[in-house]
């Protein structure tokens, strides 16, 4: 399962934030997984619970943006929403297109 290797590596990076300025727990943290990240939210959730335990961020508010996909067109130059990766343009159906959001996964903010 990815999703816990993920969420292995943001308590790391959430822990070593916390730490470099002299906190021993985390209230809350912020992230973004952008909706053609990749990440399977259920399991995702699952795995945070379980990965959480014993760390800093075992008490803290998880916050999650999911920012919508969002693609343009290579053949038309169409922006068109895109639901799942490789979805054909809206607009002409060609599949070459350039990912303009939605890929995002990151920590945006932790609150000590
Ligand atoms: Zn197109």
């Amino acid at each position: 399962m990815h999703e816990l290797s993920i969420v292995m590596g943001i308590v790391r990076i959430a822990e070593a934030e916390a730490r470099k300025s002299g906190y021993d727990a985390i209230d809350e943290i912020e992230l973004e997984i952008g909706e053609l990240a990749g990440v399977e939210m259920e399991a995702f959730d699952f795995a945070w619970n379980q990965a959480k335990r014993g760390t800093m961020l075992d008490k803290a508010e998880k916050i999650v943006h999911r920012p919508e996909g969002i693609a343009r067109c290579l053949g038309c130059g169409q922006t068109f929403r895109m639901n799942n990766l490789y979805d054909a343009c809206t607009c002409c159906g060609s599949c070459f297109s350039d990912i303009v959001q939605g890929r995002e996964f990151k920590v945006k903010s932790i609150t000590v």
